[in-house]
């Protein structure tokens, strides 16, 4: 996936991350048109809502279906923004090309099955698309899984290709809807440097309050851009409600954000790296050091017949060093890991004195 080409519509300022904005789902054409417009006021040129939307179970909401895009061909003609929604079959993708949608995006639970990714991807290709297409990851951490749905789309001749990371299915009650699990993306940056990647805060948070730290994140963390779920009247949504915020609030949290210049000089940061492989240095000399006298107390504990582990002493070292490495900024948890790291490598070394493999 090396000819990737941008997939930044022309016009957009260069130096921000690019923002798609919309309802989880397109309920009404009130609905739809009163968030984008205010979109719009508050400067989004990139409209997202869901047409066809993937329930977990029957009974629920399950999307507008074709007359949402008569409506999104309204949002583009009365506000000039670009338009996007979620393609999951044959006849969505035909569907969304003929209505003129400019970007589709693959939901989590598609990406996942490569008989769906395959058919989106002869979709397109038969119908010689020239649309954006951006790939969620699929619900489980598995990269290669999401690689090969993106490597069926780019085969069907799309160059305007991108990553959405919205995090991963998990069991049970957590902070997220959707872990980070950030390594992943991290690593698909690192496999494939000229693909965009964009993060989805609204469902990997599953709640308002932690879109704006979400977001923040992402950026820190070299994010191309953004795609947030907003709603004009949120707390009415008839999908996804807990997550989505007004068009206002949306505009307050983009502002607050830090975007942080990937250009700028690596001076400092020079400076600052190689002040860490000192310290990292002295920290493996203090470490042997220490591994030095264990295996003098090693020495003496044989001469003496003594024990290795001596189980006052070690509860004594525990307490004393996670409580000063807190008062020193770590957290227990560190700390605790760290010495006991260090214990038993200490341990190790002082059988082999005993065992007379060493010599001190
Ligand atoms: C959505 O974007 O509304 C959606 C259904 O997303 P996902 O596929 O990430 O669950
Ligand atoms: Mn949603």
């Amino acid at each position: 996936m090396e000819d990737l080409q941008s997939i930044i519509p022309e016009g957009y300022p260069a130096d921000r991350p690019l923002i798609i904005a919309g309802p989880c789902s397109a309920e009404t054409e009130e609905q739809v048109l009163c968030t984008a417009r205010e979109l719009a006021d508050n400067g989004i040129r990139i409209f997202r809502a869901g047409i066809w939307k993937p329930r977990t179970k029957p009974g629920g909401f399950e999307g507008v279906g074709a007359p949402g895009l008569e409506w999104m061909k309204e949002v583009k003609e009365t506000t000039g923004m670009l338009t996007a929604t979620e393609v999951a079959t044959k006849q969505h993708v035909e569907e969304a090309l003929a209505a003129g949608i400019d970007i589709l995006w693959i939901g989590a639970r598609t990406s996942a099955n490569p008989f769906a990714m395959q058919e989106i991807a002869d979709t397109l290709k038969e119908n010689n698309a020239d649309v954006t297409v951006l790939v969620k990851n699929p619900v489980n951490p598995d990269l290669e899984l999401w690689i090969g749905a993106m490597q069926r789309i780019y085969n069907a001749g799309i160059r305007k290709l991108g990553a959405i990371h919205r995090g991963f299915s998990t069991y049970g009650k957590h902070l997220y809807r959707n872990m980070p699990n950030w390594h992943i993306p991290i690593e698909l940056r690192l496999r494939f440097p000229n693909l965009p990647i964009i993060c989805d805060p609204s469902h990997i948070g599953g709640k308002r309050e932690l879109i704006a730290p979400l977001c923040q994140e992402a950026l820190d963390m070299g994010f191309n851009g953004l795609i947030i779920e907003s709603h004009c009247d949120p707390d009415k949504a008839w999908s996804d409600a807990s997550q989505q915020v007004t068009p206002e609030i949306l505009n307050f949290i983009l502002n607050t954000l830090v975007v942080r210049d990937s250009k700028q000089s690596t001076e400092n940061l020079t400076l600052l790296r190689q002040q860490i492989d000192k310290v990292d240095n002295d920290l493996l000399e203090i470490l042997s050091h220490r591994m030095r006298i264990s295996r003098e107390i090693g020495q003496y504990k044989k001469e003496h017949r003594m024990s290795v582990v001596q189980a006052n002493r070690y509860n004594d070292v525990m307490r004393t060093r996670v409580k000063l490495g807190e008062e020193m900024g770590m957290s227990a948890e560190f700390m605790k890991t760290i010495l006991l790291a260090i214990h038993d490598e200490s341990v190790r070394q002082q059988i082999e004195v005993l065992n007379d493999r060493i010599k001190k």
